[in-house]
């Protein structure tokens, strides 16, 4: 049974890499963390389903070489400052905390297994990646988790969800300095098994708390990534920027139970998009057809389905040997099988799906909001790094760099002695009665059908308009249903989904040019 006020020296929101590196750093340095997270599973996350890799560097390269294509990518929004930074200290951290540390069994090269084996993914101008088999995700996490919850200063609280940030303009209850007013002292946090709720109050709050594929229909990531953190930040006066950027991967396995990402390589290795009656119909988009870029091949998929009305297309990889499949493939082929699907005898179904935000809070280069004393790194933050689209492979990095830097930052304050001081904050008030929760899984549908037939791959004028009429009316609905009853992790996920939702509206609308992953037809 947990207090009802806790303290802490640097509360951190989330359990992915952007949150351990934090905690990590802060918990080195002899503060006291606690780290947050609202799943059971700790390891729950995006983080633990990336596949790929994660950026280090190929032999005798300059960190020039990885900005410029940072920059190339971002169509012309990236922060310089921002590429520069994780270009010149992402590869020593890799090298520092992930593989000396850690010891994350990044696969070998053939050549020299002494040295991790480096792979090249789009966008790259060399081959510069590492990673653990196509788990590369799991395998940071698993190690990462596993040494900072073993940490003396760690304190580890799963199954917690953060309700809302602790500010002293909105929570004190004792008379405060004006130029206090914009400063984050903790958050309420829900207890899930008991479902009270308890202050947690901290000298540094560093939210952590991921993406927001959730609000699309169709989503590579986990059920938790709904925008929380954003949410949170935004109602506590942060700037959030950039959020009209959403990256779509083209190829994600629809199956009732949840998308799961079919990477690129499939493609690569003569995988051919097709639709229902097995013809290639990528030709019409792109000369290069069914190799067509990520984001061209991923609206070609969707403006497909709806032409013909169909679910979903097909990826055909069936005229290459079985057991050559097998072999390349283990991780894809297992979850197809498990899926009733033999990719080896027949065509995949695929749907493109929403996988990354490149907007988020704004950060500077230590992790520090626009509100005093919350930091935000990872996923939900916005570096300037991704610009109007990411580079891949770049987003693990950036957890791991901005982390490091907030974590660090943060824990050199407090130990400075700078001015901290707990306020008194009123306590949760509980009269209310249980939410329907027919209510709550219609309005998440209304939400996630709006997001990806209007705001999704492909926006116009009237599509975003008529966004905004339904948004609108669900969310005096939803705030309504959130005054008179229980909050439960669906509830608080659900007010923070239609927020976040609509600075994603807001920002696609303001933004009339096409531009990176945001695409507008007129
Ligand atoms: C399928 C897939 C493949 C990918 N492949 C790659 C790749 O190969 N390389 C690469 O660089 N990137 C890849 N990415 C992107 C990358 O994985 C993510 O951007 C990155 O892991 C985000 O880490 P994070 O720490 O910011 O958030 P996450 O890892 O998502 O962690 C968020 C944490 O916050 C917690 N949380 C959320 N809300 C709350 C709340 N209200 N209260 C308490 N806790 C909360 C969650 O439970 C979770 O612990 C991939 C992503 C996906 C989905």
């Amino acid at each position: 049974m947990m207090q009802d006020t806790l303290q802490t020296d640097v509360l951190v929101i989330g359990s992915g890499l952007g949150g351990l590196a934090a905690a990590w750093q802060a918990a080195k340095r002899g503060c006291h963390v606690t780290l947050l997270t609202r799943a059971a599973n700790a390891a729950e996350s995006n983080t633990d389903r990336a596949q790929g890799g994660i950026i280090y560097r190929a032999p005798g390269e300059t960190p020039e070489q990885l900005e410029t294509d940072i920059l190339t990518v971002g169509g012309g929004l990236s922060s310089p400052d921002a590429a520069r930074l994780l270009s010149r200290e992402g590869p020593r951290l890799v090298k520092e905390i992930l593989i000396d540390e850690l010891g994350v069994p990044f696969d070998p090269s053939a050549e020299d297994p002494a040295l991790p084996d480096l792979t090249r993914e789009a966008g790259h101008s060399l081959a510069r990646i590492v990673h653990h088999k196509d788990q590369t995700g799991a395998a940071i996490e698993r190690a990462f988790l596993d040494r900072v919850r073993a940490h003396p200063n760690v304190k580890t609280i799963a199954n917690a969800t953060a309700v809302d940030l602790l500010t002293v303009s909105h929570h004190s209850l004792e008379p405060t300095d004006v130029y206090r007013l914009l400063t984050c002292v903790g958050a309420y946090v829900l207890d899930r098994q008991t479902e009270k709720i308890f202050s947690l109050l901290a000298k540094e709050t560093i939210l952590a708390t991921g993406g927001l594929g959730k609000l699309f229909l169709h989503t590579t990531n986990p059920p938790g990534a709904r925008g929380d953190g954003i949410a949170m930040a935004y109602r506590a006066g942060a700037r959030c920027m950039n959020m009209q950027y959403i990256q779509f991967h083209p190829t994600a396995l629809l199956a009732p139970d949840g998308c799961f990402l079919i990477s690129e390589t499939v493609r690569g290795e003569g995988g051919r998009l097709v639709d229902r009656q097995g013809r290639e119909f990528m030709q019409k988009f792109h000369p290069d057809g069914s190799l067509a870029p990520r984001d061209i091949a991923a609206r070609a998929i969707y403006q497909t389905m709806l032409e013909t009305g169909e679910p979903c297309m097909y990826l055909d990889i069936t005229h290459k040997p079985a057991e050559h499949l097998r072999e390349r493939f283990p991780g894809i082929y297992a979850v197809c099988m498990e899926r009733g699907i033999d990719m080896t005898r027949e065509p995949i179904p695929v749907v493109p799906a929403a996988h990354y935000s490149c907007g988020g809070i704004a950060t500077d280069d230590r992790g520090r909001t626009t509100v005093e004393r919350l930091r935000a790194a990872g996923e939900v933050a916005c570096t300037g790094l991704q610009g109007a689209n990411r580079l891949a492979s770049t987003s693990l990095l950036e957890c791991l760099v901005w982390g490091t830097r907030a974590g660090a930052d943060a824990a050199e304050g407090i130990l400075r002695g700078d001015d901290f001081y707990f306020p008194k904050v009123a306590d949760w008030r509980y009269e209310r009665e249980p939410a329907d929760p027919a209510l709550i899984s219609q309005d998440w549908l209304t939400i996630q059908h709006t997001m990806w037939n209007y705001c999704g791959l492909i926006r116009s004028e009237r599509r975003l308009n008529r966004a905004m009429r339904i948004l609108r009316e669900l969310d005096l609905e939803i705030a309504r249903f959130y005054e008179k009853c229980e909050v439960s992790d669906s509830m608080i996920g659900l007010r923070n989904g239609i927020l976040t939702a609509f600075l994603i509206l807001e920002a696609a609308q303001q933004s009339r040019e096409s531009r990176g992953c945001h695409y507008r037809i007129n």
